[in-house]
Parts: C-alpha cells; structure tokens; sequence
C-alpha cells in the first residue's frame, strides 16, 4: 500500500462496526456461565481438568499421610542444599496421585482412565461463540457495513427497566427495607448474614452467585421469592414502618479526607440550593441555558488554514449544554462521559451525524472525595432498579418519577429525614440526589454469600528463563516490603504457586517451622496437595509467608529446567482459589510449552510490517475458557509478562480478559541488562499490590428509556445480556459502551446514564457504587456537531478499531478509522453548513478529530511500516480495551513540552510545591530547537530530548553536567541539584508521574542516542516513511469530504 490510512480509491469504503458478537448484548449461550459445569458430572469436570464442584470449604482434604514421601522434612530453605534441578526436587516433596478413588467429589484426584469427554455444546465455550470479548471472533462475522447503519437487533436486549415487564407488579412499598445492616466487615457480619437464611448452601454457593446477581443488581430482586421470604426482618415493608430513629447515615470520605465536606468530586455538593420540588430536572429545558457554549464553540474552523487548534494548556471535556442547575450536579467527565454531550432525539439524527455514541467510564477510579451512605434503605426504582440520583424529579414530598423509565415512586418515610441537615421531610436534599457520585453500604440483601476474604495467590514463572532475567529477586522483595500494605483484613489469604516443567506447591501452615514444598509432577492432570495448608491466613502465617519470600529467588538459581508449563500451573492455581475467588498473579517470561495450553511461535519477523496475516486472535481458547471458569468463581486473573522473546500475548492475555483481570508487560526485562525495565516494574508492583481492590463485583449501566447499550469493551464477562462480571475491579481500569437510540426521544429533554458497580471491599464490606450522568437531547444536527466530545469519539473509535483488527483486518480497521473522520466532516459539510466554502470546515468542537484519528494511526495498535513486534502491538490493544480515556488519549497524541525554560509564571502549587505549566506544543520537528530541551510525556514514558546547543544554563542546572558531550548515553533520572531549574523540572515531571497510576521511565536524549527515534515516532503531526504528515492527511480528508 503506498498510501497506508487511506482506503482504496474506488473500493468499499469500510468504517468500524457495531460489533456483532464478543460483548455484544445479543444474548450470551454462556448465560448460565460455568454454573452449567457445576451441574456435570465430575467426570466431565475431571477430564477437562476444571473441577467446578466446589465447596465453601476446601473440597479435596487430601490427608497428609496419603501423601508420598511424607516423612521427609524438606529443608529448601538452605540455599545450599539447594543446587541443580535434580537437586531441587529434593528438598521439596515430589507429590505422586494418591490412589484415591473413594471420594467422588474429589474428582481431579482420579488418575483411572477417566475419558476425555468434549463439553456438551451448549457450555463448551469453544463450541459456541462466546459474545462476550471484543478481541475474539463472533459467531458470524458481520460483513463490513458501516457501522452507523447497523446496529445489531437489540429488541429484546434494551437496557432500560430490564425487568419491568415480567415483574410482578406489588403492592406497598418494594424499595429494599428498614433492615439494619452492620456495617462492619468483619466476622459478625458473615454470621448475622448466615443467619438471615439467604444463602445458606455453601455447596453451591457458586450457583447462587451466578444466577442472582442479576437479580440482586438487576431488576429482579423483590421478584425473587427466596431472598425476600427467607428473611422476614427483610420483607418489612418501608412505606409501612416507621423507624424510630434517624436512619444510620454516615457522610464519610475515605480516611485521608475524613471530616471534610461531602462532595461530588469537583462539583459543589453539600446542601444544594437546587430546588427540585414540584419541578424536577426533566422540566428545565436544555434550551434556558446555551450559556455554557461559548462563542468560540459555534466557530466553524477551516482546518486547512487553521491547523494549529491544539490549546496550550490540556483539552477539557466539552461541559454539556444543561441548565447550570443541573450541570453542577452532574458527574465528572473523568469517571464518566458520552461521547455525544447532546444526544440526537432519533437514531435517523445520530445517523446523519456519522459519530459513534457511546460512553467512556472509569467507574472505581481512586477519589478524593467520596460520599458514602450508610442507610438501611437504598431507594431505588420500582420498575427499572434505577437508583435515586440528582436527576429525577420530585412530583412532591412523597413521590418521585425516575428519570430513566418515568414511573412514579413512593418516597420511602425513612427518606424523608435528611441527615445532613437534620430535617424531615427534604428528601430532594438528602446526599443520593445531591451527588451524581455516591456510594452506598449495602445491607445484607446485596450478597449472596458472605462477602468474600481477600484472597492473593500468586504464581510464579521459575523456568531456567525466568532465573534468568533476575525477575524473582524484585518480585520477593516487593511483596515483602507490602506484604502488610496489602488491602484487606485480619481474614486475608495469600498463596504461592510456581512452575517449570512441574508444578510446586508451599504449605504455609501455621506451626510449621518453615515452608514446606510439595511438588506435583503430574501436569496432564493436575491435583492439589494439602489445599487447606495453600492458602493461609496471612496474619496467622506471615513469618512462614515471609520466610518464603526470602528464600524464594535462591531456590531455582541453578535450574537446568526450560519447559513452562503454564496452562497446568494455572489450571491448579484456579482449583485452588475455586472455593473463594480472589486474586491470581501470575509471572510468566516466556512461550508456554507443556501440557494444555501450551503455544508455538507464530510471529514472522518478516510479515511485522504487513497490515495483513498478523496473528492478532488467540491461537487457542484454553486461556479464554479458563478465564470463563475463574469468572465464574470470582476469580481475577492478572498477568505480568516479562519476555524478551515472542510469548503469543493474543493467546495469553485472554486469561486477563475475561476473567476482569489486567495485562503488565516489560519486553526485554532482565535484572542487570535493562534496569529501566527493573525500576518500572518496581513501581508499578507496588502501585499493583497496594491499590484498592474490589471483589466478586459486579456492574450495570441503565439509561433512559429509548436509549439502548449494545457492545461493551473492557477486561470482564458480560453475564445475562448486560450485567458485566468483574470478579476483581480495580481503580485503574476503564471500560466503554457503544449505544444506539432505539426509541425516539422526542418527548424527552433530558436523558440520564446510570453505572452501578456492587462488590466487596478488602474490608469485607459489600458496597454500591452508583455514578449518573445527565444529558440534554437535542433535534438538529448542528446541536449534535455542537456537544461532540472529540477525546471521548476517538477514544470509543480506538476501542471499535481493535475489534475490527481482530474480527476483519488491520487494515480494515485503519480504512474504518479515516472513513469515521471522513463521514462526519462530509455530513457537517453537506447537511450543517449552508454555504460552500472551500477548505476543510470543520466544527469547533470537532477541530482535533483529523489530528486525533491521524495519531491514532500512527499509535502502536494500528501502525504499520514499522518493526512493531507483535507482543507489543498486542499489548497496545489490550491498552487500549482497559485503559481509561485520559491515559488512552496520552499514549495516542503525547504531550510536549519545552522545559528548558521553564518558570513560574501561571505555575500550580500543591501542598507547598511550585509546580510550572509550560504551554502544550504541536507534535512536530518544527517546534524543536536545538537550543531547547524538550519533554514528550507518551503516558507510560517520558521522553527529554536534550538539543545540541541547549542553553549551558539547563546542563549544568538541571542535568548536572558540564557540556553536552557528557550526557550519559543512558540516563534515566534527573539528579536533584540545589538550583531553582533543578527543583522546576523535577517538580514538573513527579507532578506528572503522580497524576497516574502506572510509572512512565524518563528517558533523557541526546541528539545522536538511538532512542531519537521513538521520540520522532511520536511526532504525530511530521511525515514518516510510513505514513502521511498531518497536513497531508487534512488534505486527503479535504478531497474525500468534498467530493
Ligand atoms: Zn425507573
């Protein structure tokens, strides 16, 4: 292709497409998920190697005298009895299948010729496509249609009231009840909820969370006879009963902020002025306000004479065009936003428009402020489940009409108090409809098992490869030196697996002296020994656990062994964890060999460059299945990989995928030849292992009737149509949805979105967290141009393309990605603009989306030309999938800054720290020189080109050198000097390293060093062997949409 990005003149033109399979809503065969595999005979179970029939308890209490040798007291922990693999063998205790046959619930232990019989079609995911992942293949690929035209039937999947219809209509009061929770996630919580009879049945505690979620989240929960008549505390009815007291409301913040204000993040919250009685928000029409458009916004700009639209300081998300009222209530665009902040009233309008709606979320995203309601009654939709927020509108003090379906509530009397104020009958001024974002404390009807223990086990890669790049001595010793930074509580459990050719296991009972290894060399059958003993209390076995930890690196110093039995390895770690769900991290530094799931290399070095034949799609679904099995029993699976080497990262990172997991991956890590690699990954351990966690959680997102979701993009499951299991979540994940308008909104001035996340907390507390988001609708296609939020497009554009990539081609993708700028300009062009003028016109609001789409394609996902390797490419996509928007949004068009003259005029200051604000500058050649230094922040790294006759002041200031000459040729930090420059720059650079969760390497560049080239791979705007400059590419545009 000599021309890549554009599409064949005269060809089909190819755009993204909804698409139609991996996570679209269209109903999921695996509906009932890996319940189904519970139900199977164990020898099904066996033979596939997943035993799904699982107890609360540990189910295969192997006694320890079955055990062969058990008399030996391995003594690993002397490093120098510790030598080559034969030797290492010995200290730990070969485990031989116990002959069991006795047990039939011990499945995995039989090691007769149980067949291998295939999963019945309709749970063998293999067998059926499995709607749920946008990395895979659907059932039929759709032909490549535009995807503005065709969205895929979505009657019976309509995201709004989902259970309206076949609920039973009751009478009274149905909110959920005045029954007291405790809101202490200890020990007494579990047993107060045990004894509230709701799940009782450990034995299939697994099922019961599978089929009721939905119900407890979804719309069926007071449809559900057993939750509501098992608990007659429950089934009091609010709208009956009077409590005597306040309810118990606590308006807290997390523990750094404790005792501010509550507060909706950036928004003023508090006691709200807003009047919300008798007219709520739905009567204030978008129209009294316009206030928020600024002239400028309805500037149409001729791009081809104005190119340089980039603002100096960071592009903010467009404020939605509402009533100031109701927009300081609204939700911050950082945790949830549209991509259209005027929605089309029809989908013939959204049509037209040629933009893709669609909304970006970060939903557990790391606040400041948090406002958490401790009730005993969550009120929420009768119809629709939605939960009460700032956008629904009081008809007066004792109904309300819910801004997503309209139908009219009761006022619950609890309600009625407000606890802030201290006043009774406000309920419009209680914290859930002053706060779009808010969390609740959720009573005991929102579980369905005790709230699970936080549950770590982590496996590790110990292969003669592994040993090799050193990775174990960072890892041990990151581990020890958070171990009790962990989140959790006095019930957390930690766990160590690690794996060669076999597979070892380290007892951690309590009592033990030390560590106790157990080897299991059965791979093609994996059994656990002693599963009680595995999994340990960390309080109660810390010293044993630390122990380990130390010991850990020396063990296999001296392995011979190369193999890598990954597949079996993690076979065993999710049995392991099967009983209570949890964490699994898993290391691994090379191509898996052995066993199920062992891969070969596929990557032709000589096929990088072509935007064909890469092997974008897993080149099995062993990890996909296993990730569907851990889902099932709220296990998470997250994989660092440290590889030099080709390691099948499409095959590999399903494992992460759709068990709600992340994928971390340090290409060339090794412990003396890449200590760039050993910092970062220092970092971003500690960050990964001291986060906040959520477990078994689950998410739905409602909106307006008419309105309706259909493909989801992101790392989990979509379980029951559009209830997304996420068996972890973590504040550093970003989701997105793509919508269509399926009803017309023309009766409508405003249209809510509605995400509610439910999980357990490393606390053991189950909690809701609910964000709404308010828009106006509107009926012209020059509103809609108006409210285009151009990161948000390009952001759910980005997510659209790597289906594409993998459902169709690269290069498909890349055609659908230029054609998405081209079909929107030209429908601006033809239906918006009265007058013809020549030059690409574009609307404000629109003016970075060419820049935008061109960064994109020059983004390491959809790039060609290049020796991208293929791992790498891989993992820019799963980037993409789980990445929140702003840190997609760097990664695609980095900032650049000139800091060798930086100064503190407009500079921040926090916490007494004077933070500079150098302006932003277009990614081009032209704004270098080489009299300045030059910062490009890429989000996962940070580039400083030092230019050949940088001012002496900046050298010797600021580098600490002398001249040019002595720039190290790898110099990767800033010393801290005692000058003014020193402090500006360093100041500077932490102050964006700390705005993100992950830990970008500074790299400092001289003029000849090698990594010139990735910096200038950056400059988006400059023409490249490969690719068009920026201004050809507006060109190009320009001739498409006038035609
Ligand atoms: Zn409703």
């Amino acid at each position: 292709m000599s021309q890549p990005g554009i599409p064949a003149s005269g060809g089909v033109p190819t755009s993204l497409q909804a698409q139609n399979g991996a996570a679209s809503a269209s109903g999921s065969p695996y509906t009932n998920g890996p319940v189904q595999n519970a139900l199977m005979s164990s020898q099904v179970s066996v033979s596939q190697g997943y035993n799904s029939q699982l107890s609360g308890s540990y189910p295969h209490p192997i006694p320890a005298k079955t055990l062969n040798p058990v008399s030996e007291q391995p003594n690993y922990g002397d490093s120098q009895t510790v030598s080559p693999l034969s030797n290492y063998q010995g200290p730990g205790r070969t485990i031989n299948r116990p002959p069991v046959a006795s047990n039939p619930v011990t499945g995995s232990l039989h090691s007769g010729p149980v067949p291998r019989m295939p999963l019945p079609t309709s749970q063998n995911p293999a067998a059926t496509p499995m709607p749920s992942g946008s990395f895979l293949r659907g059932a039929n690929i759709p032909p490549p249609l535009n995807w503005q035209y065709n969205y895929p039937s979505t009657g019976s999947q309509t995201n709004h009231c989902p259970r309206a219809s076949s609920q039973p209509t009751r009478s009274g009061n149905t909110n959920l009840t005045s029954h007291q929770y405790v809101s202490s996630g200890d020990p007494s919580l579990q047993n107060n909820f045990i004894k509230s009879g709701i799940t009782s049945n450990t034995n299939n505690g697994s099922m019961v969370v599978h089929n009721s979620y939905d119900e407890i989240e979804g719309g069926g929960f007071l449809a559900t006879p057993q939750l509501t008549n098992k608990n007659p505390t429950m089934s009091r009815s609010v709208g009956y009963s009077y409590p005597s007291l306040p309810p118990g409301y606590q308006n807290t913040a997390p523990p750094s902020t404790a005792g501010m204000p509550p507060s909706s993040l950036n928004y003023p919250s508090g006691p709200q002025a807003f009047t919300q009685a008798p007219f709520g928000a739905s009567h204030l029409t978008a129209s009294m306000s316009g206030l928020s458009l600024h002239q400028e916004g309805l500037r149409v700009v001729n791009l081809l004479q104005e190119r340089n639209m980039l603002p100096s300081t960071p592009l903010q998300p467009p404020v939605p065009n509402l009533h100031e009222d109701i927009q300081k209530l609204n939700c911050n665009p950082e945790l949830f936003r549209c991509t259209l902040t005027s929605i089309p009233q029809t989908q013939a309008l959204l049509n037209k428009a040629k933009l893709p709606l669609g909304l970006l979320l970060h939903p557990f995203k790391d606040l400041v402020q948090l406002p958490v309601v401790t009730s005993s009654t969550i009120v929420r939709c009768r119809s629709c489940r939605t939960y009460i927020n700032p956008f629904v509108s009081f008809l007066d003090q004792r109904r309300w009409k819910c801004n997503l379906c309209y139908r009219v509530n009761d006022v619950p009397e609890e309600f009625m108090y407000n606890p802030l104020t201290r006043v009774y009958g406000e309920p419009h001024r209680r914290p859930e409809v002053q706060n779009a974002t808010i969390e609740f404390m959720a009573p005991s009807e929102y579980m369905l098992r005790p709230p699970q223990p936080p549950v770590y086990l982590f496996v590790f890669d110990v292969s003669h490869n592994a040993v090799e790049t050193g990775y174990l001595n960072s890892v041990c010793q990151s581990l020890l030196d958070n171990l009790d930074l962990l989140p959790g509580n006095t019930r957390t459990k930690i766990g160590f697996i690690t794996f060669d050719s076999t597979i070892h296991f380290y007892s951690l009972q309590e009592g033990l002296s030390q560590p106790q290894m157990l080897i299991v060399s059965d791979i093609e059958d994996v059994f656990i020994p002693m599963p009680e003993n595995l999994l340990v209390n960390l309080n109660e076995s810390k010293e044993l656990v630390q122990d380990l930890l130390k010991t850990l690196p020396q063990m296999f110093t001296k392995t011979l062994e190369t193999q890598s039995a990954l597949g079996p390895a993690l076979q065993a770690a999710f049995k392991l964890m099967s009983p209570t769900g949890g964490r699994m991290t898993v290391f691994q530094t090379q191509l898996p060999t052995l066993g199920v799931g062992a891969l070969k290399p596929r990557e032709e070095p000589n096929q990088r460059s072509s935007a064909k034949e890469i092997h974008l799609t897993p080149s099995t679904d062993f990890y996909k299945k296993l990730a569907l099995d851990c889902s099932g029993q709220q296990v998470a699976v997250d994989l660092f990989l440290l590889s030099g080497q080709y390691s099948d990262l499409a095959s590999l990172g399903c494992i992460s995928r759709y068990s709600a997991g992340s994928v971390y991956y340090y290409p060339s890590y090794h412990h003396q030849h890449n200590p760039v690699q050993v910092q970062k990954l220092q970092k971003e351990l500690q960050r990964y292992l001291t986060r906040k966690i959520g477990f078994e959680a689950v998410m739905r997102i409602r909106c307006t009737k008419g309105l309706s979701i259909h493909t989801f993009h992101g790392n989990f499951f979509v379980r029951s149509t559009d209830l997304l299991s996420l068996p972890n979540v973590n504040p550093d994940a970003g989701y997105a949805v793509q919508m269509s308008v399926e009803e017309s909104l023309t009766d409508t001035q405003l249209v809510s979105f509605q995400s509610a996340l439910l999980y357990t907390s490393s606390k053991g507390e189950r909690r809701i967290r609910v964000h709404t988001l308010c828009l106006p609708v509107v009926s012209t296609l020059n509103e809609v141009f108006l409210g285009a939020d151009v990161q948000a497009i390009s952001g759910l554009l980005a997510n659209m393309a790597v289906d594409r990539s993998v459902t169709a081609s690269l290069s498909d993708a890349r055609d659908a990605l230029v054609n998405a700028v081209i079909d929107s300009l030209s429908a601006y062009r033809s239906s918006v603009l009265s007058n013809q003028q020549p030059g690409l016109m574009v609307p404000f609001s629109l003016r970075l989306f060419p820049l935008f789409v061109l960064a994109l394609l020059k983004q390491k996902s959809f790039q060609t030309g290049t020796n991208a390797r293929l791992d790498e490419r891989i993992f820019a996509m799963c980037q993409v999938k789980n990445q929140p928007l702003v840190y997609l949004m760097l990664t695609t068009h980095p900032s650049l800054y000139r800091v060798d003259n930086l100064s503190d005029e407009g500079a921040l200051n926090i916490n007494d720290r004077t933070i500079p604000q150098p302006p932003l500058l277009q990614l081009s050649v032209e704004k270098l020189s080489r009299d300045g230094a030059f910062l490009m922040d890429a989000g996962s790294v940070l580039m400083l080109w030092v230019g050949k006759n940088c001012g002496q002041n900046f050298l010797s200031q600021v580098l600490g050198v002398q001249n040019y000459a002595l720039i190290p040729q790898t110099m990767t930090d800033l010393p801290e000097l005692d000058t003014p420059e020193s402090a500006r720059t360093i100041a500077f650079i932490s102050w964006l390293r700390d705005q993100r969760p992950f830990f970008p390497i500074l790299y400092v560049i001289r003029d000849e060093s090698p990594m010139k080239a990735n910096f200038l791979q950056n400059m988006v705007e400059d023409r490249t062997e490969s690719a068009l400059s920026y201004y050809e590419f507006l060109l190009h545009i320009q001739q498409q949409v006038n035609k």
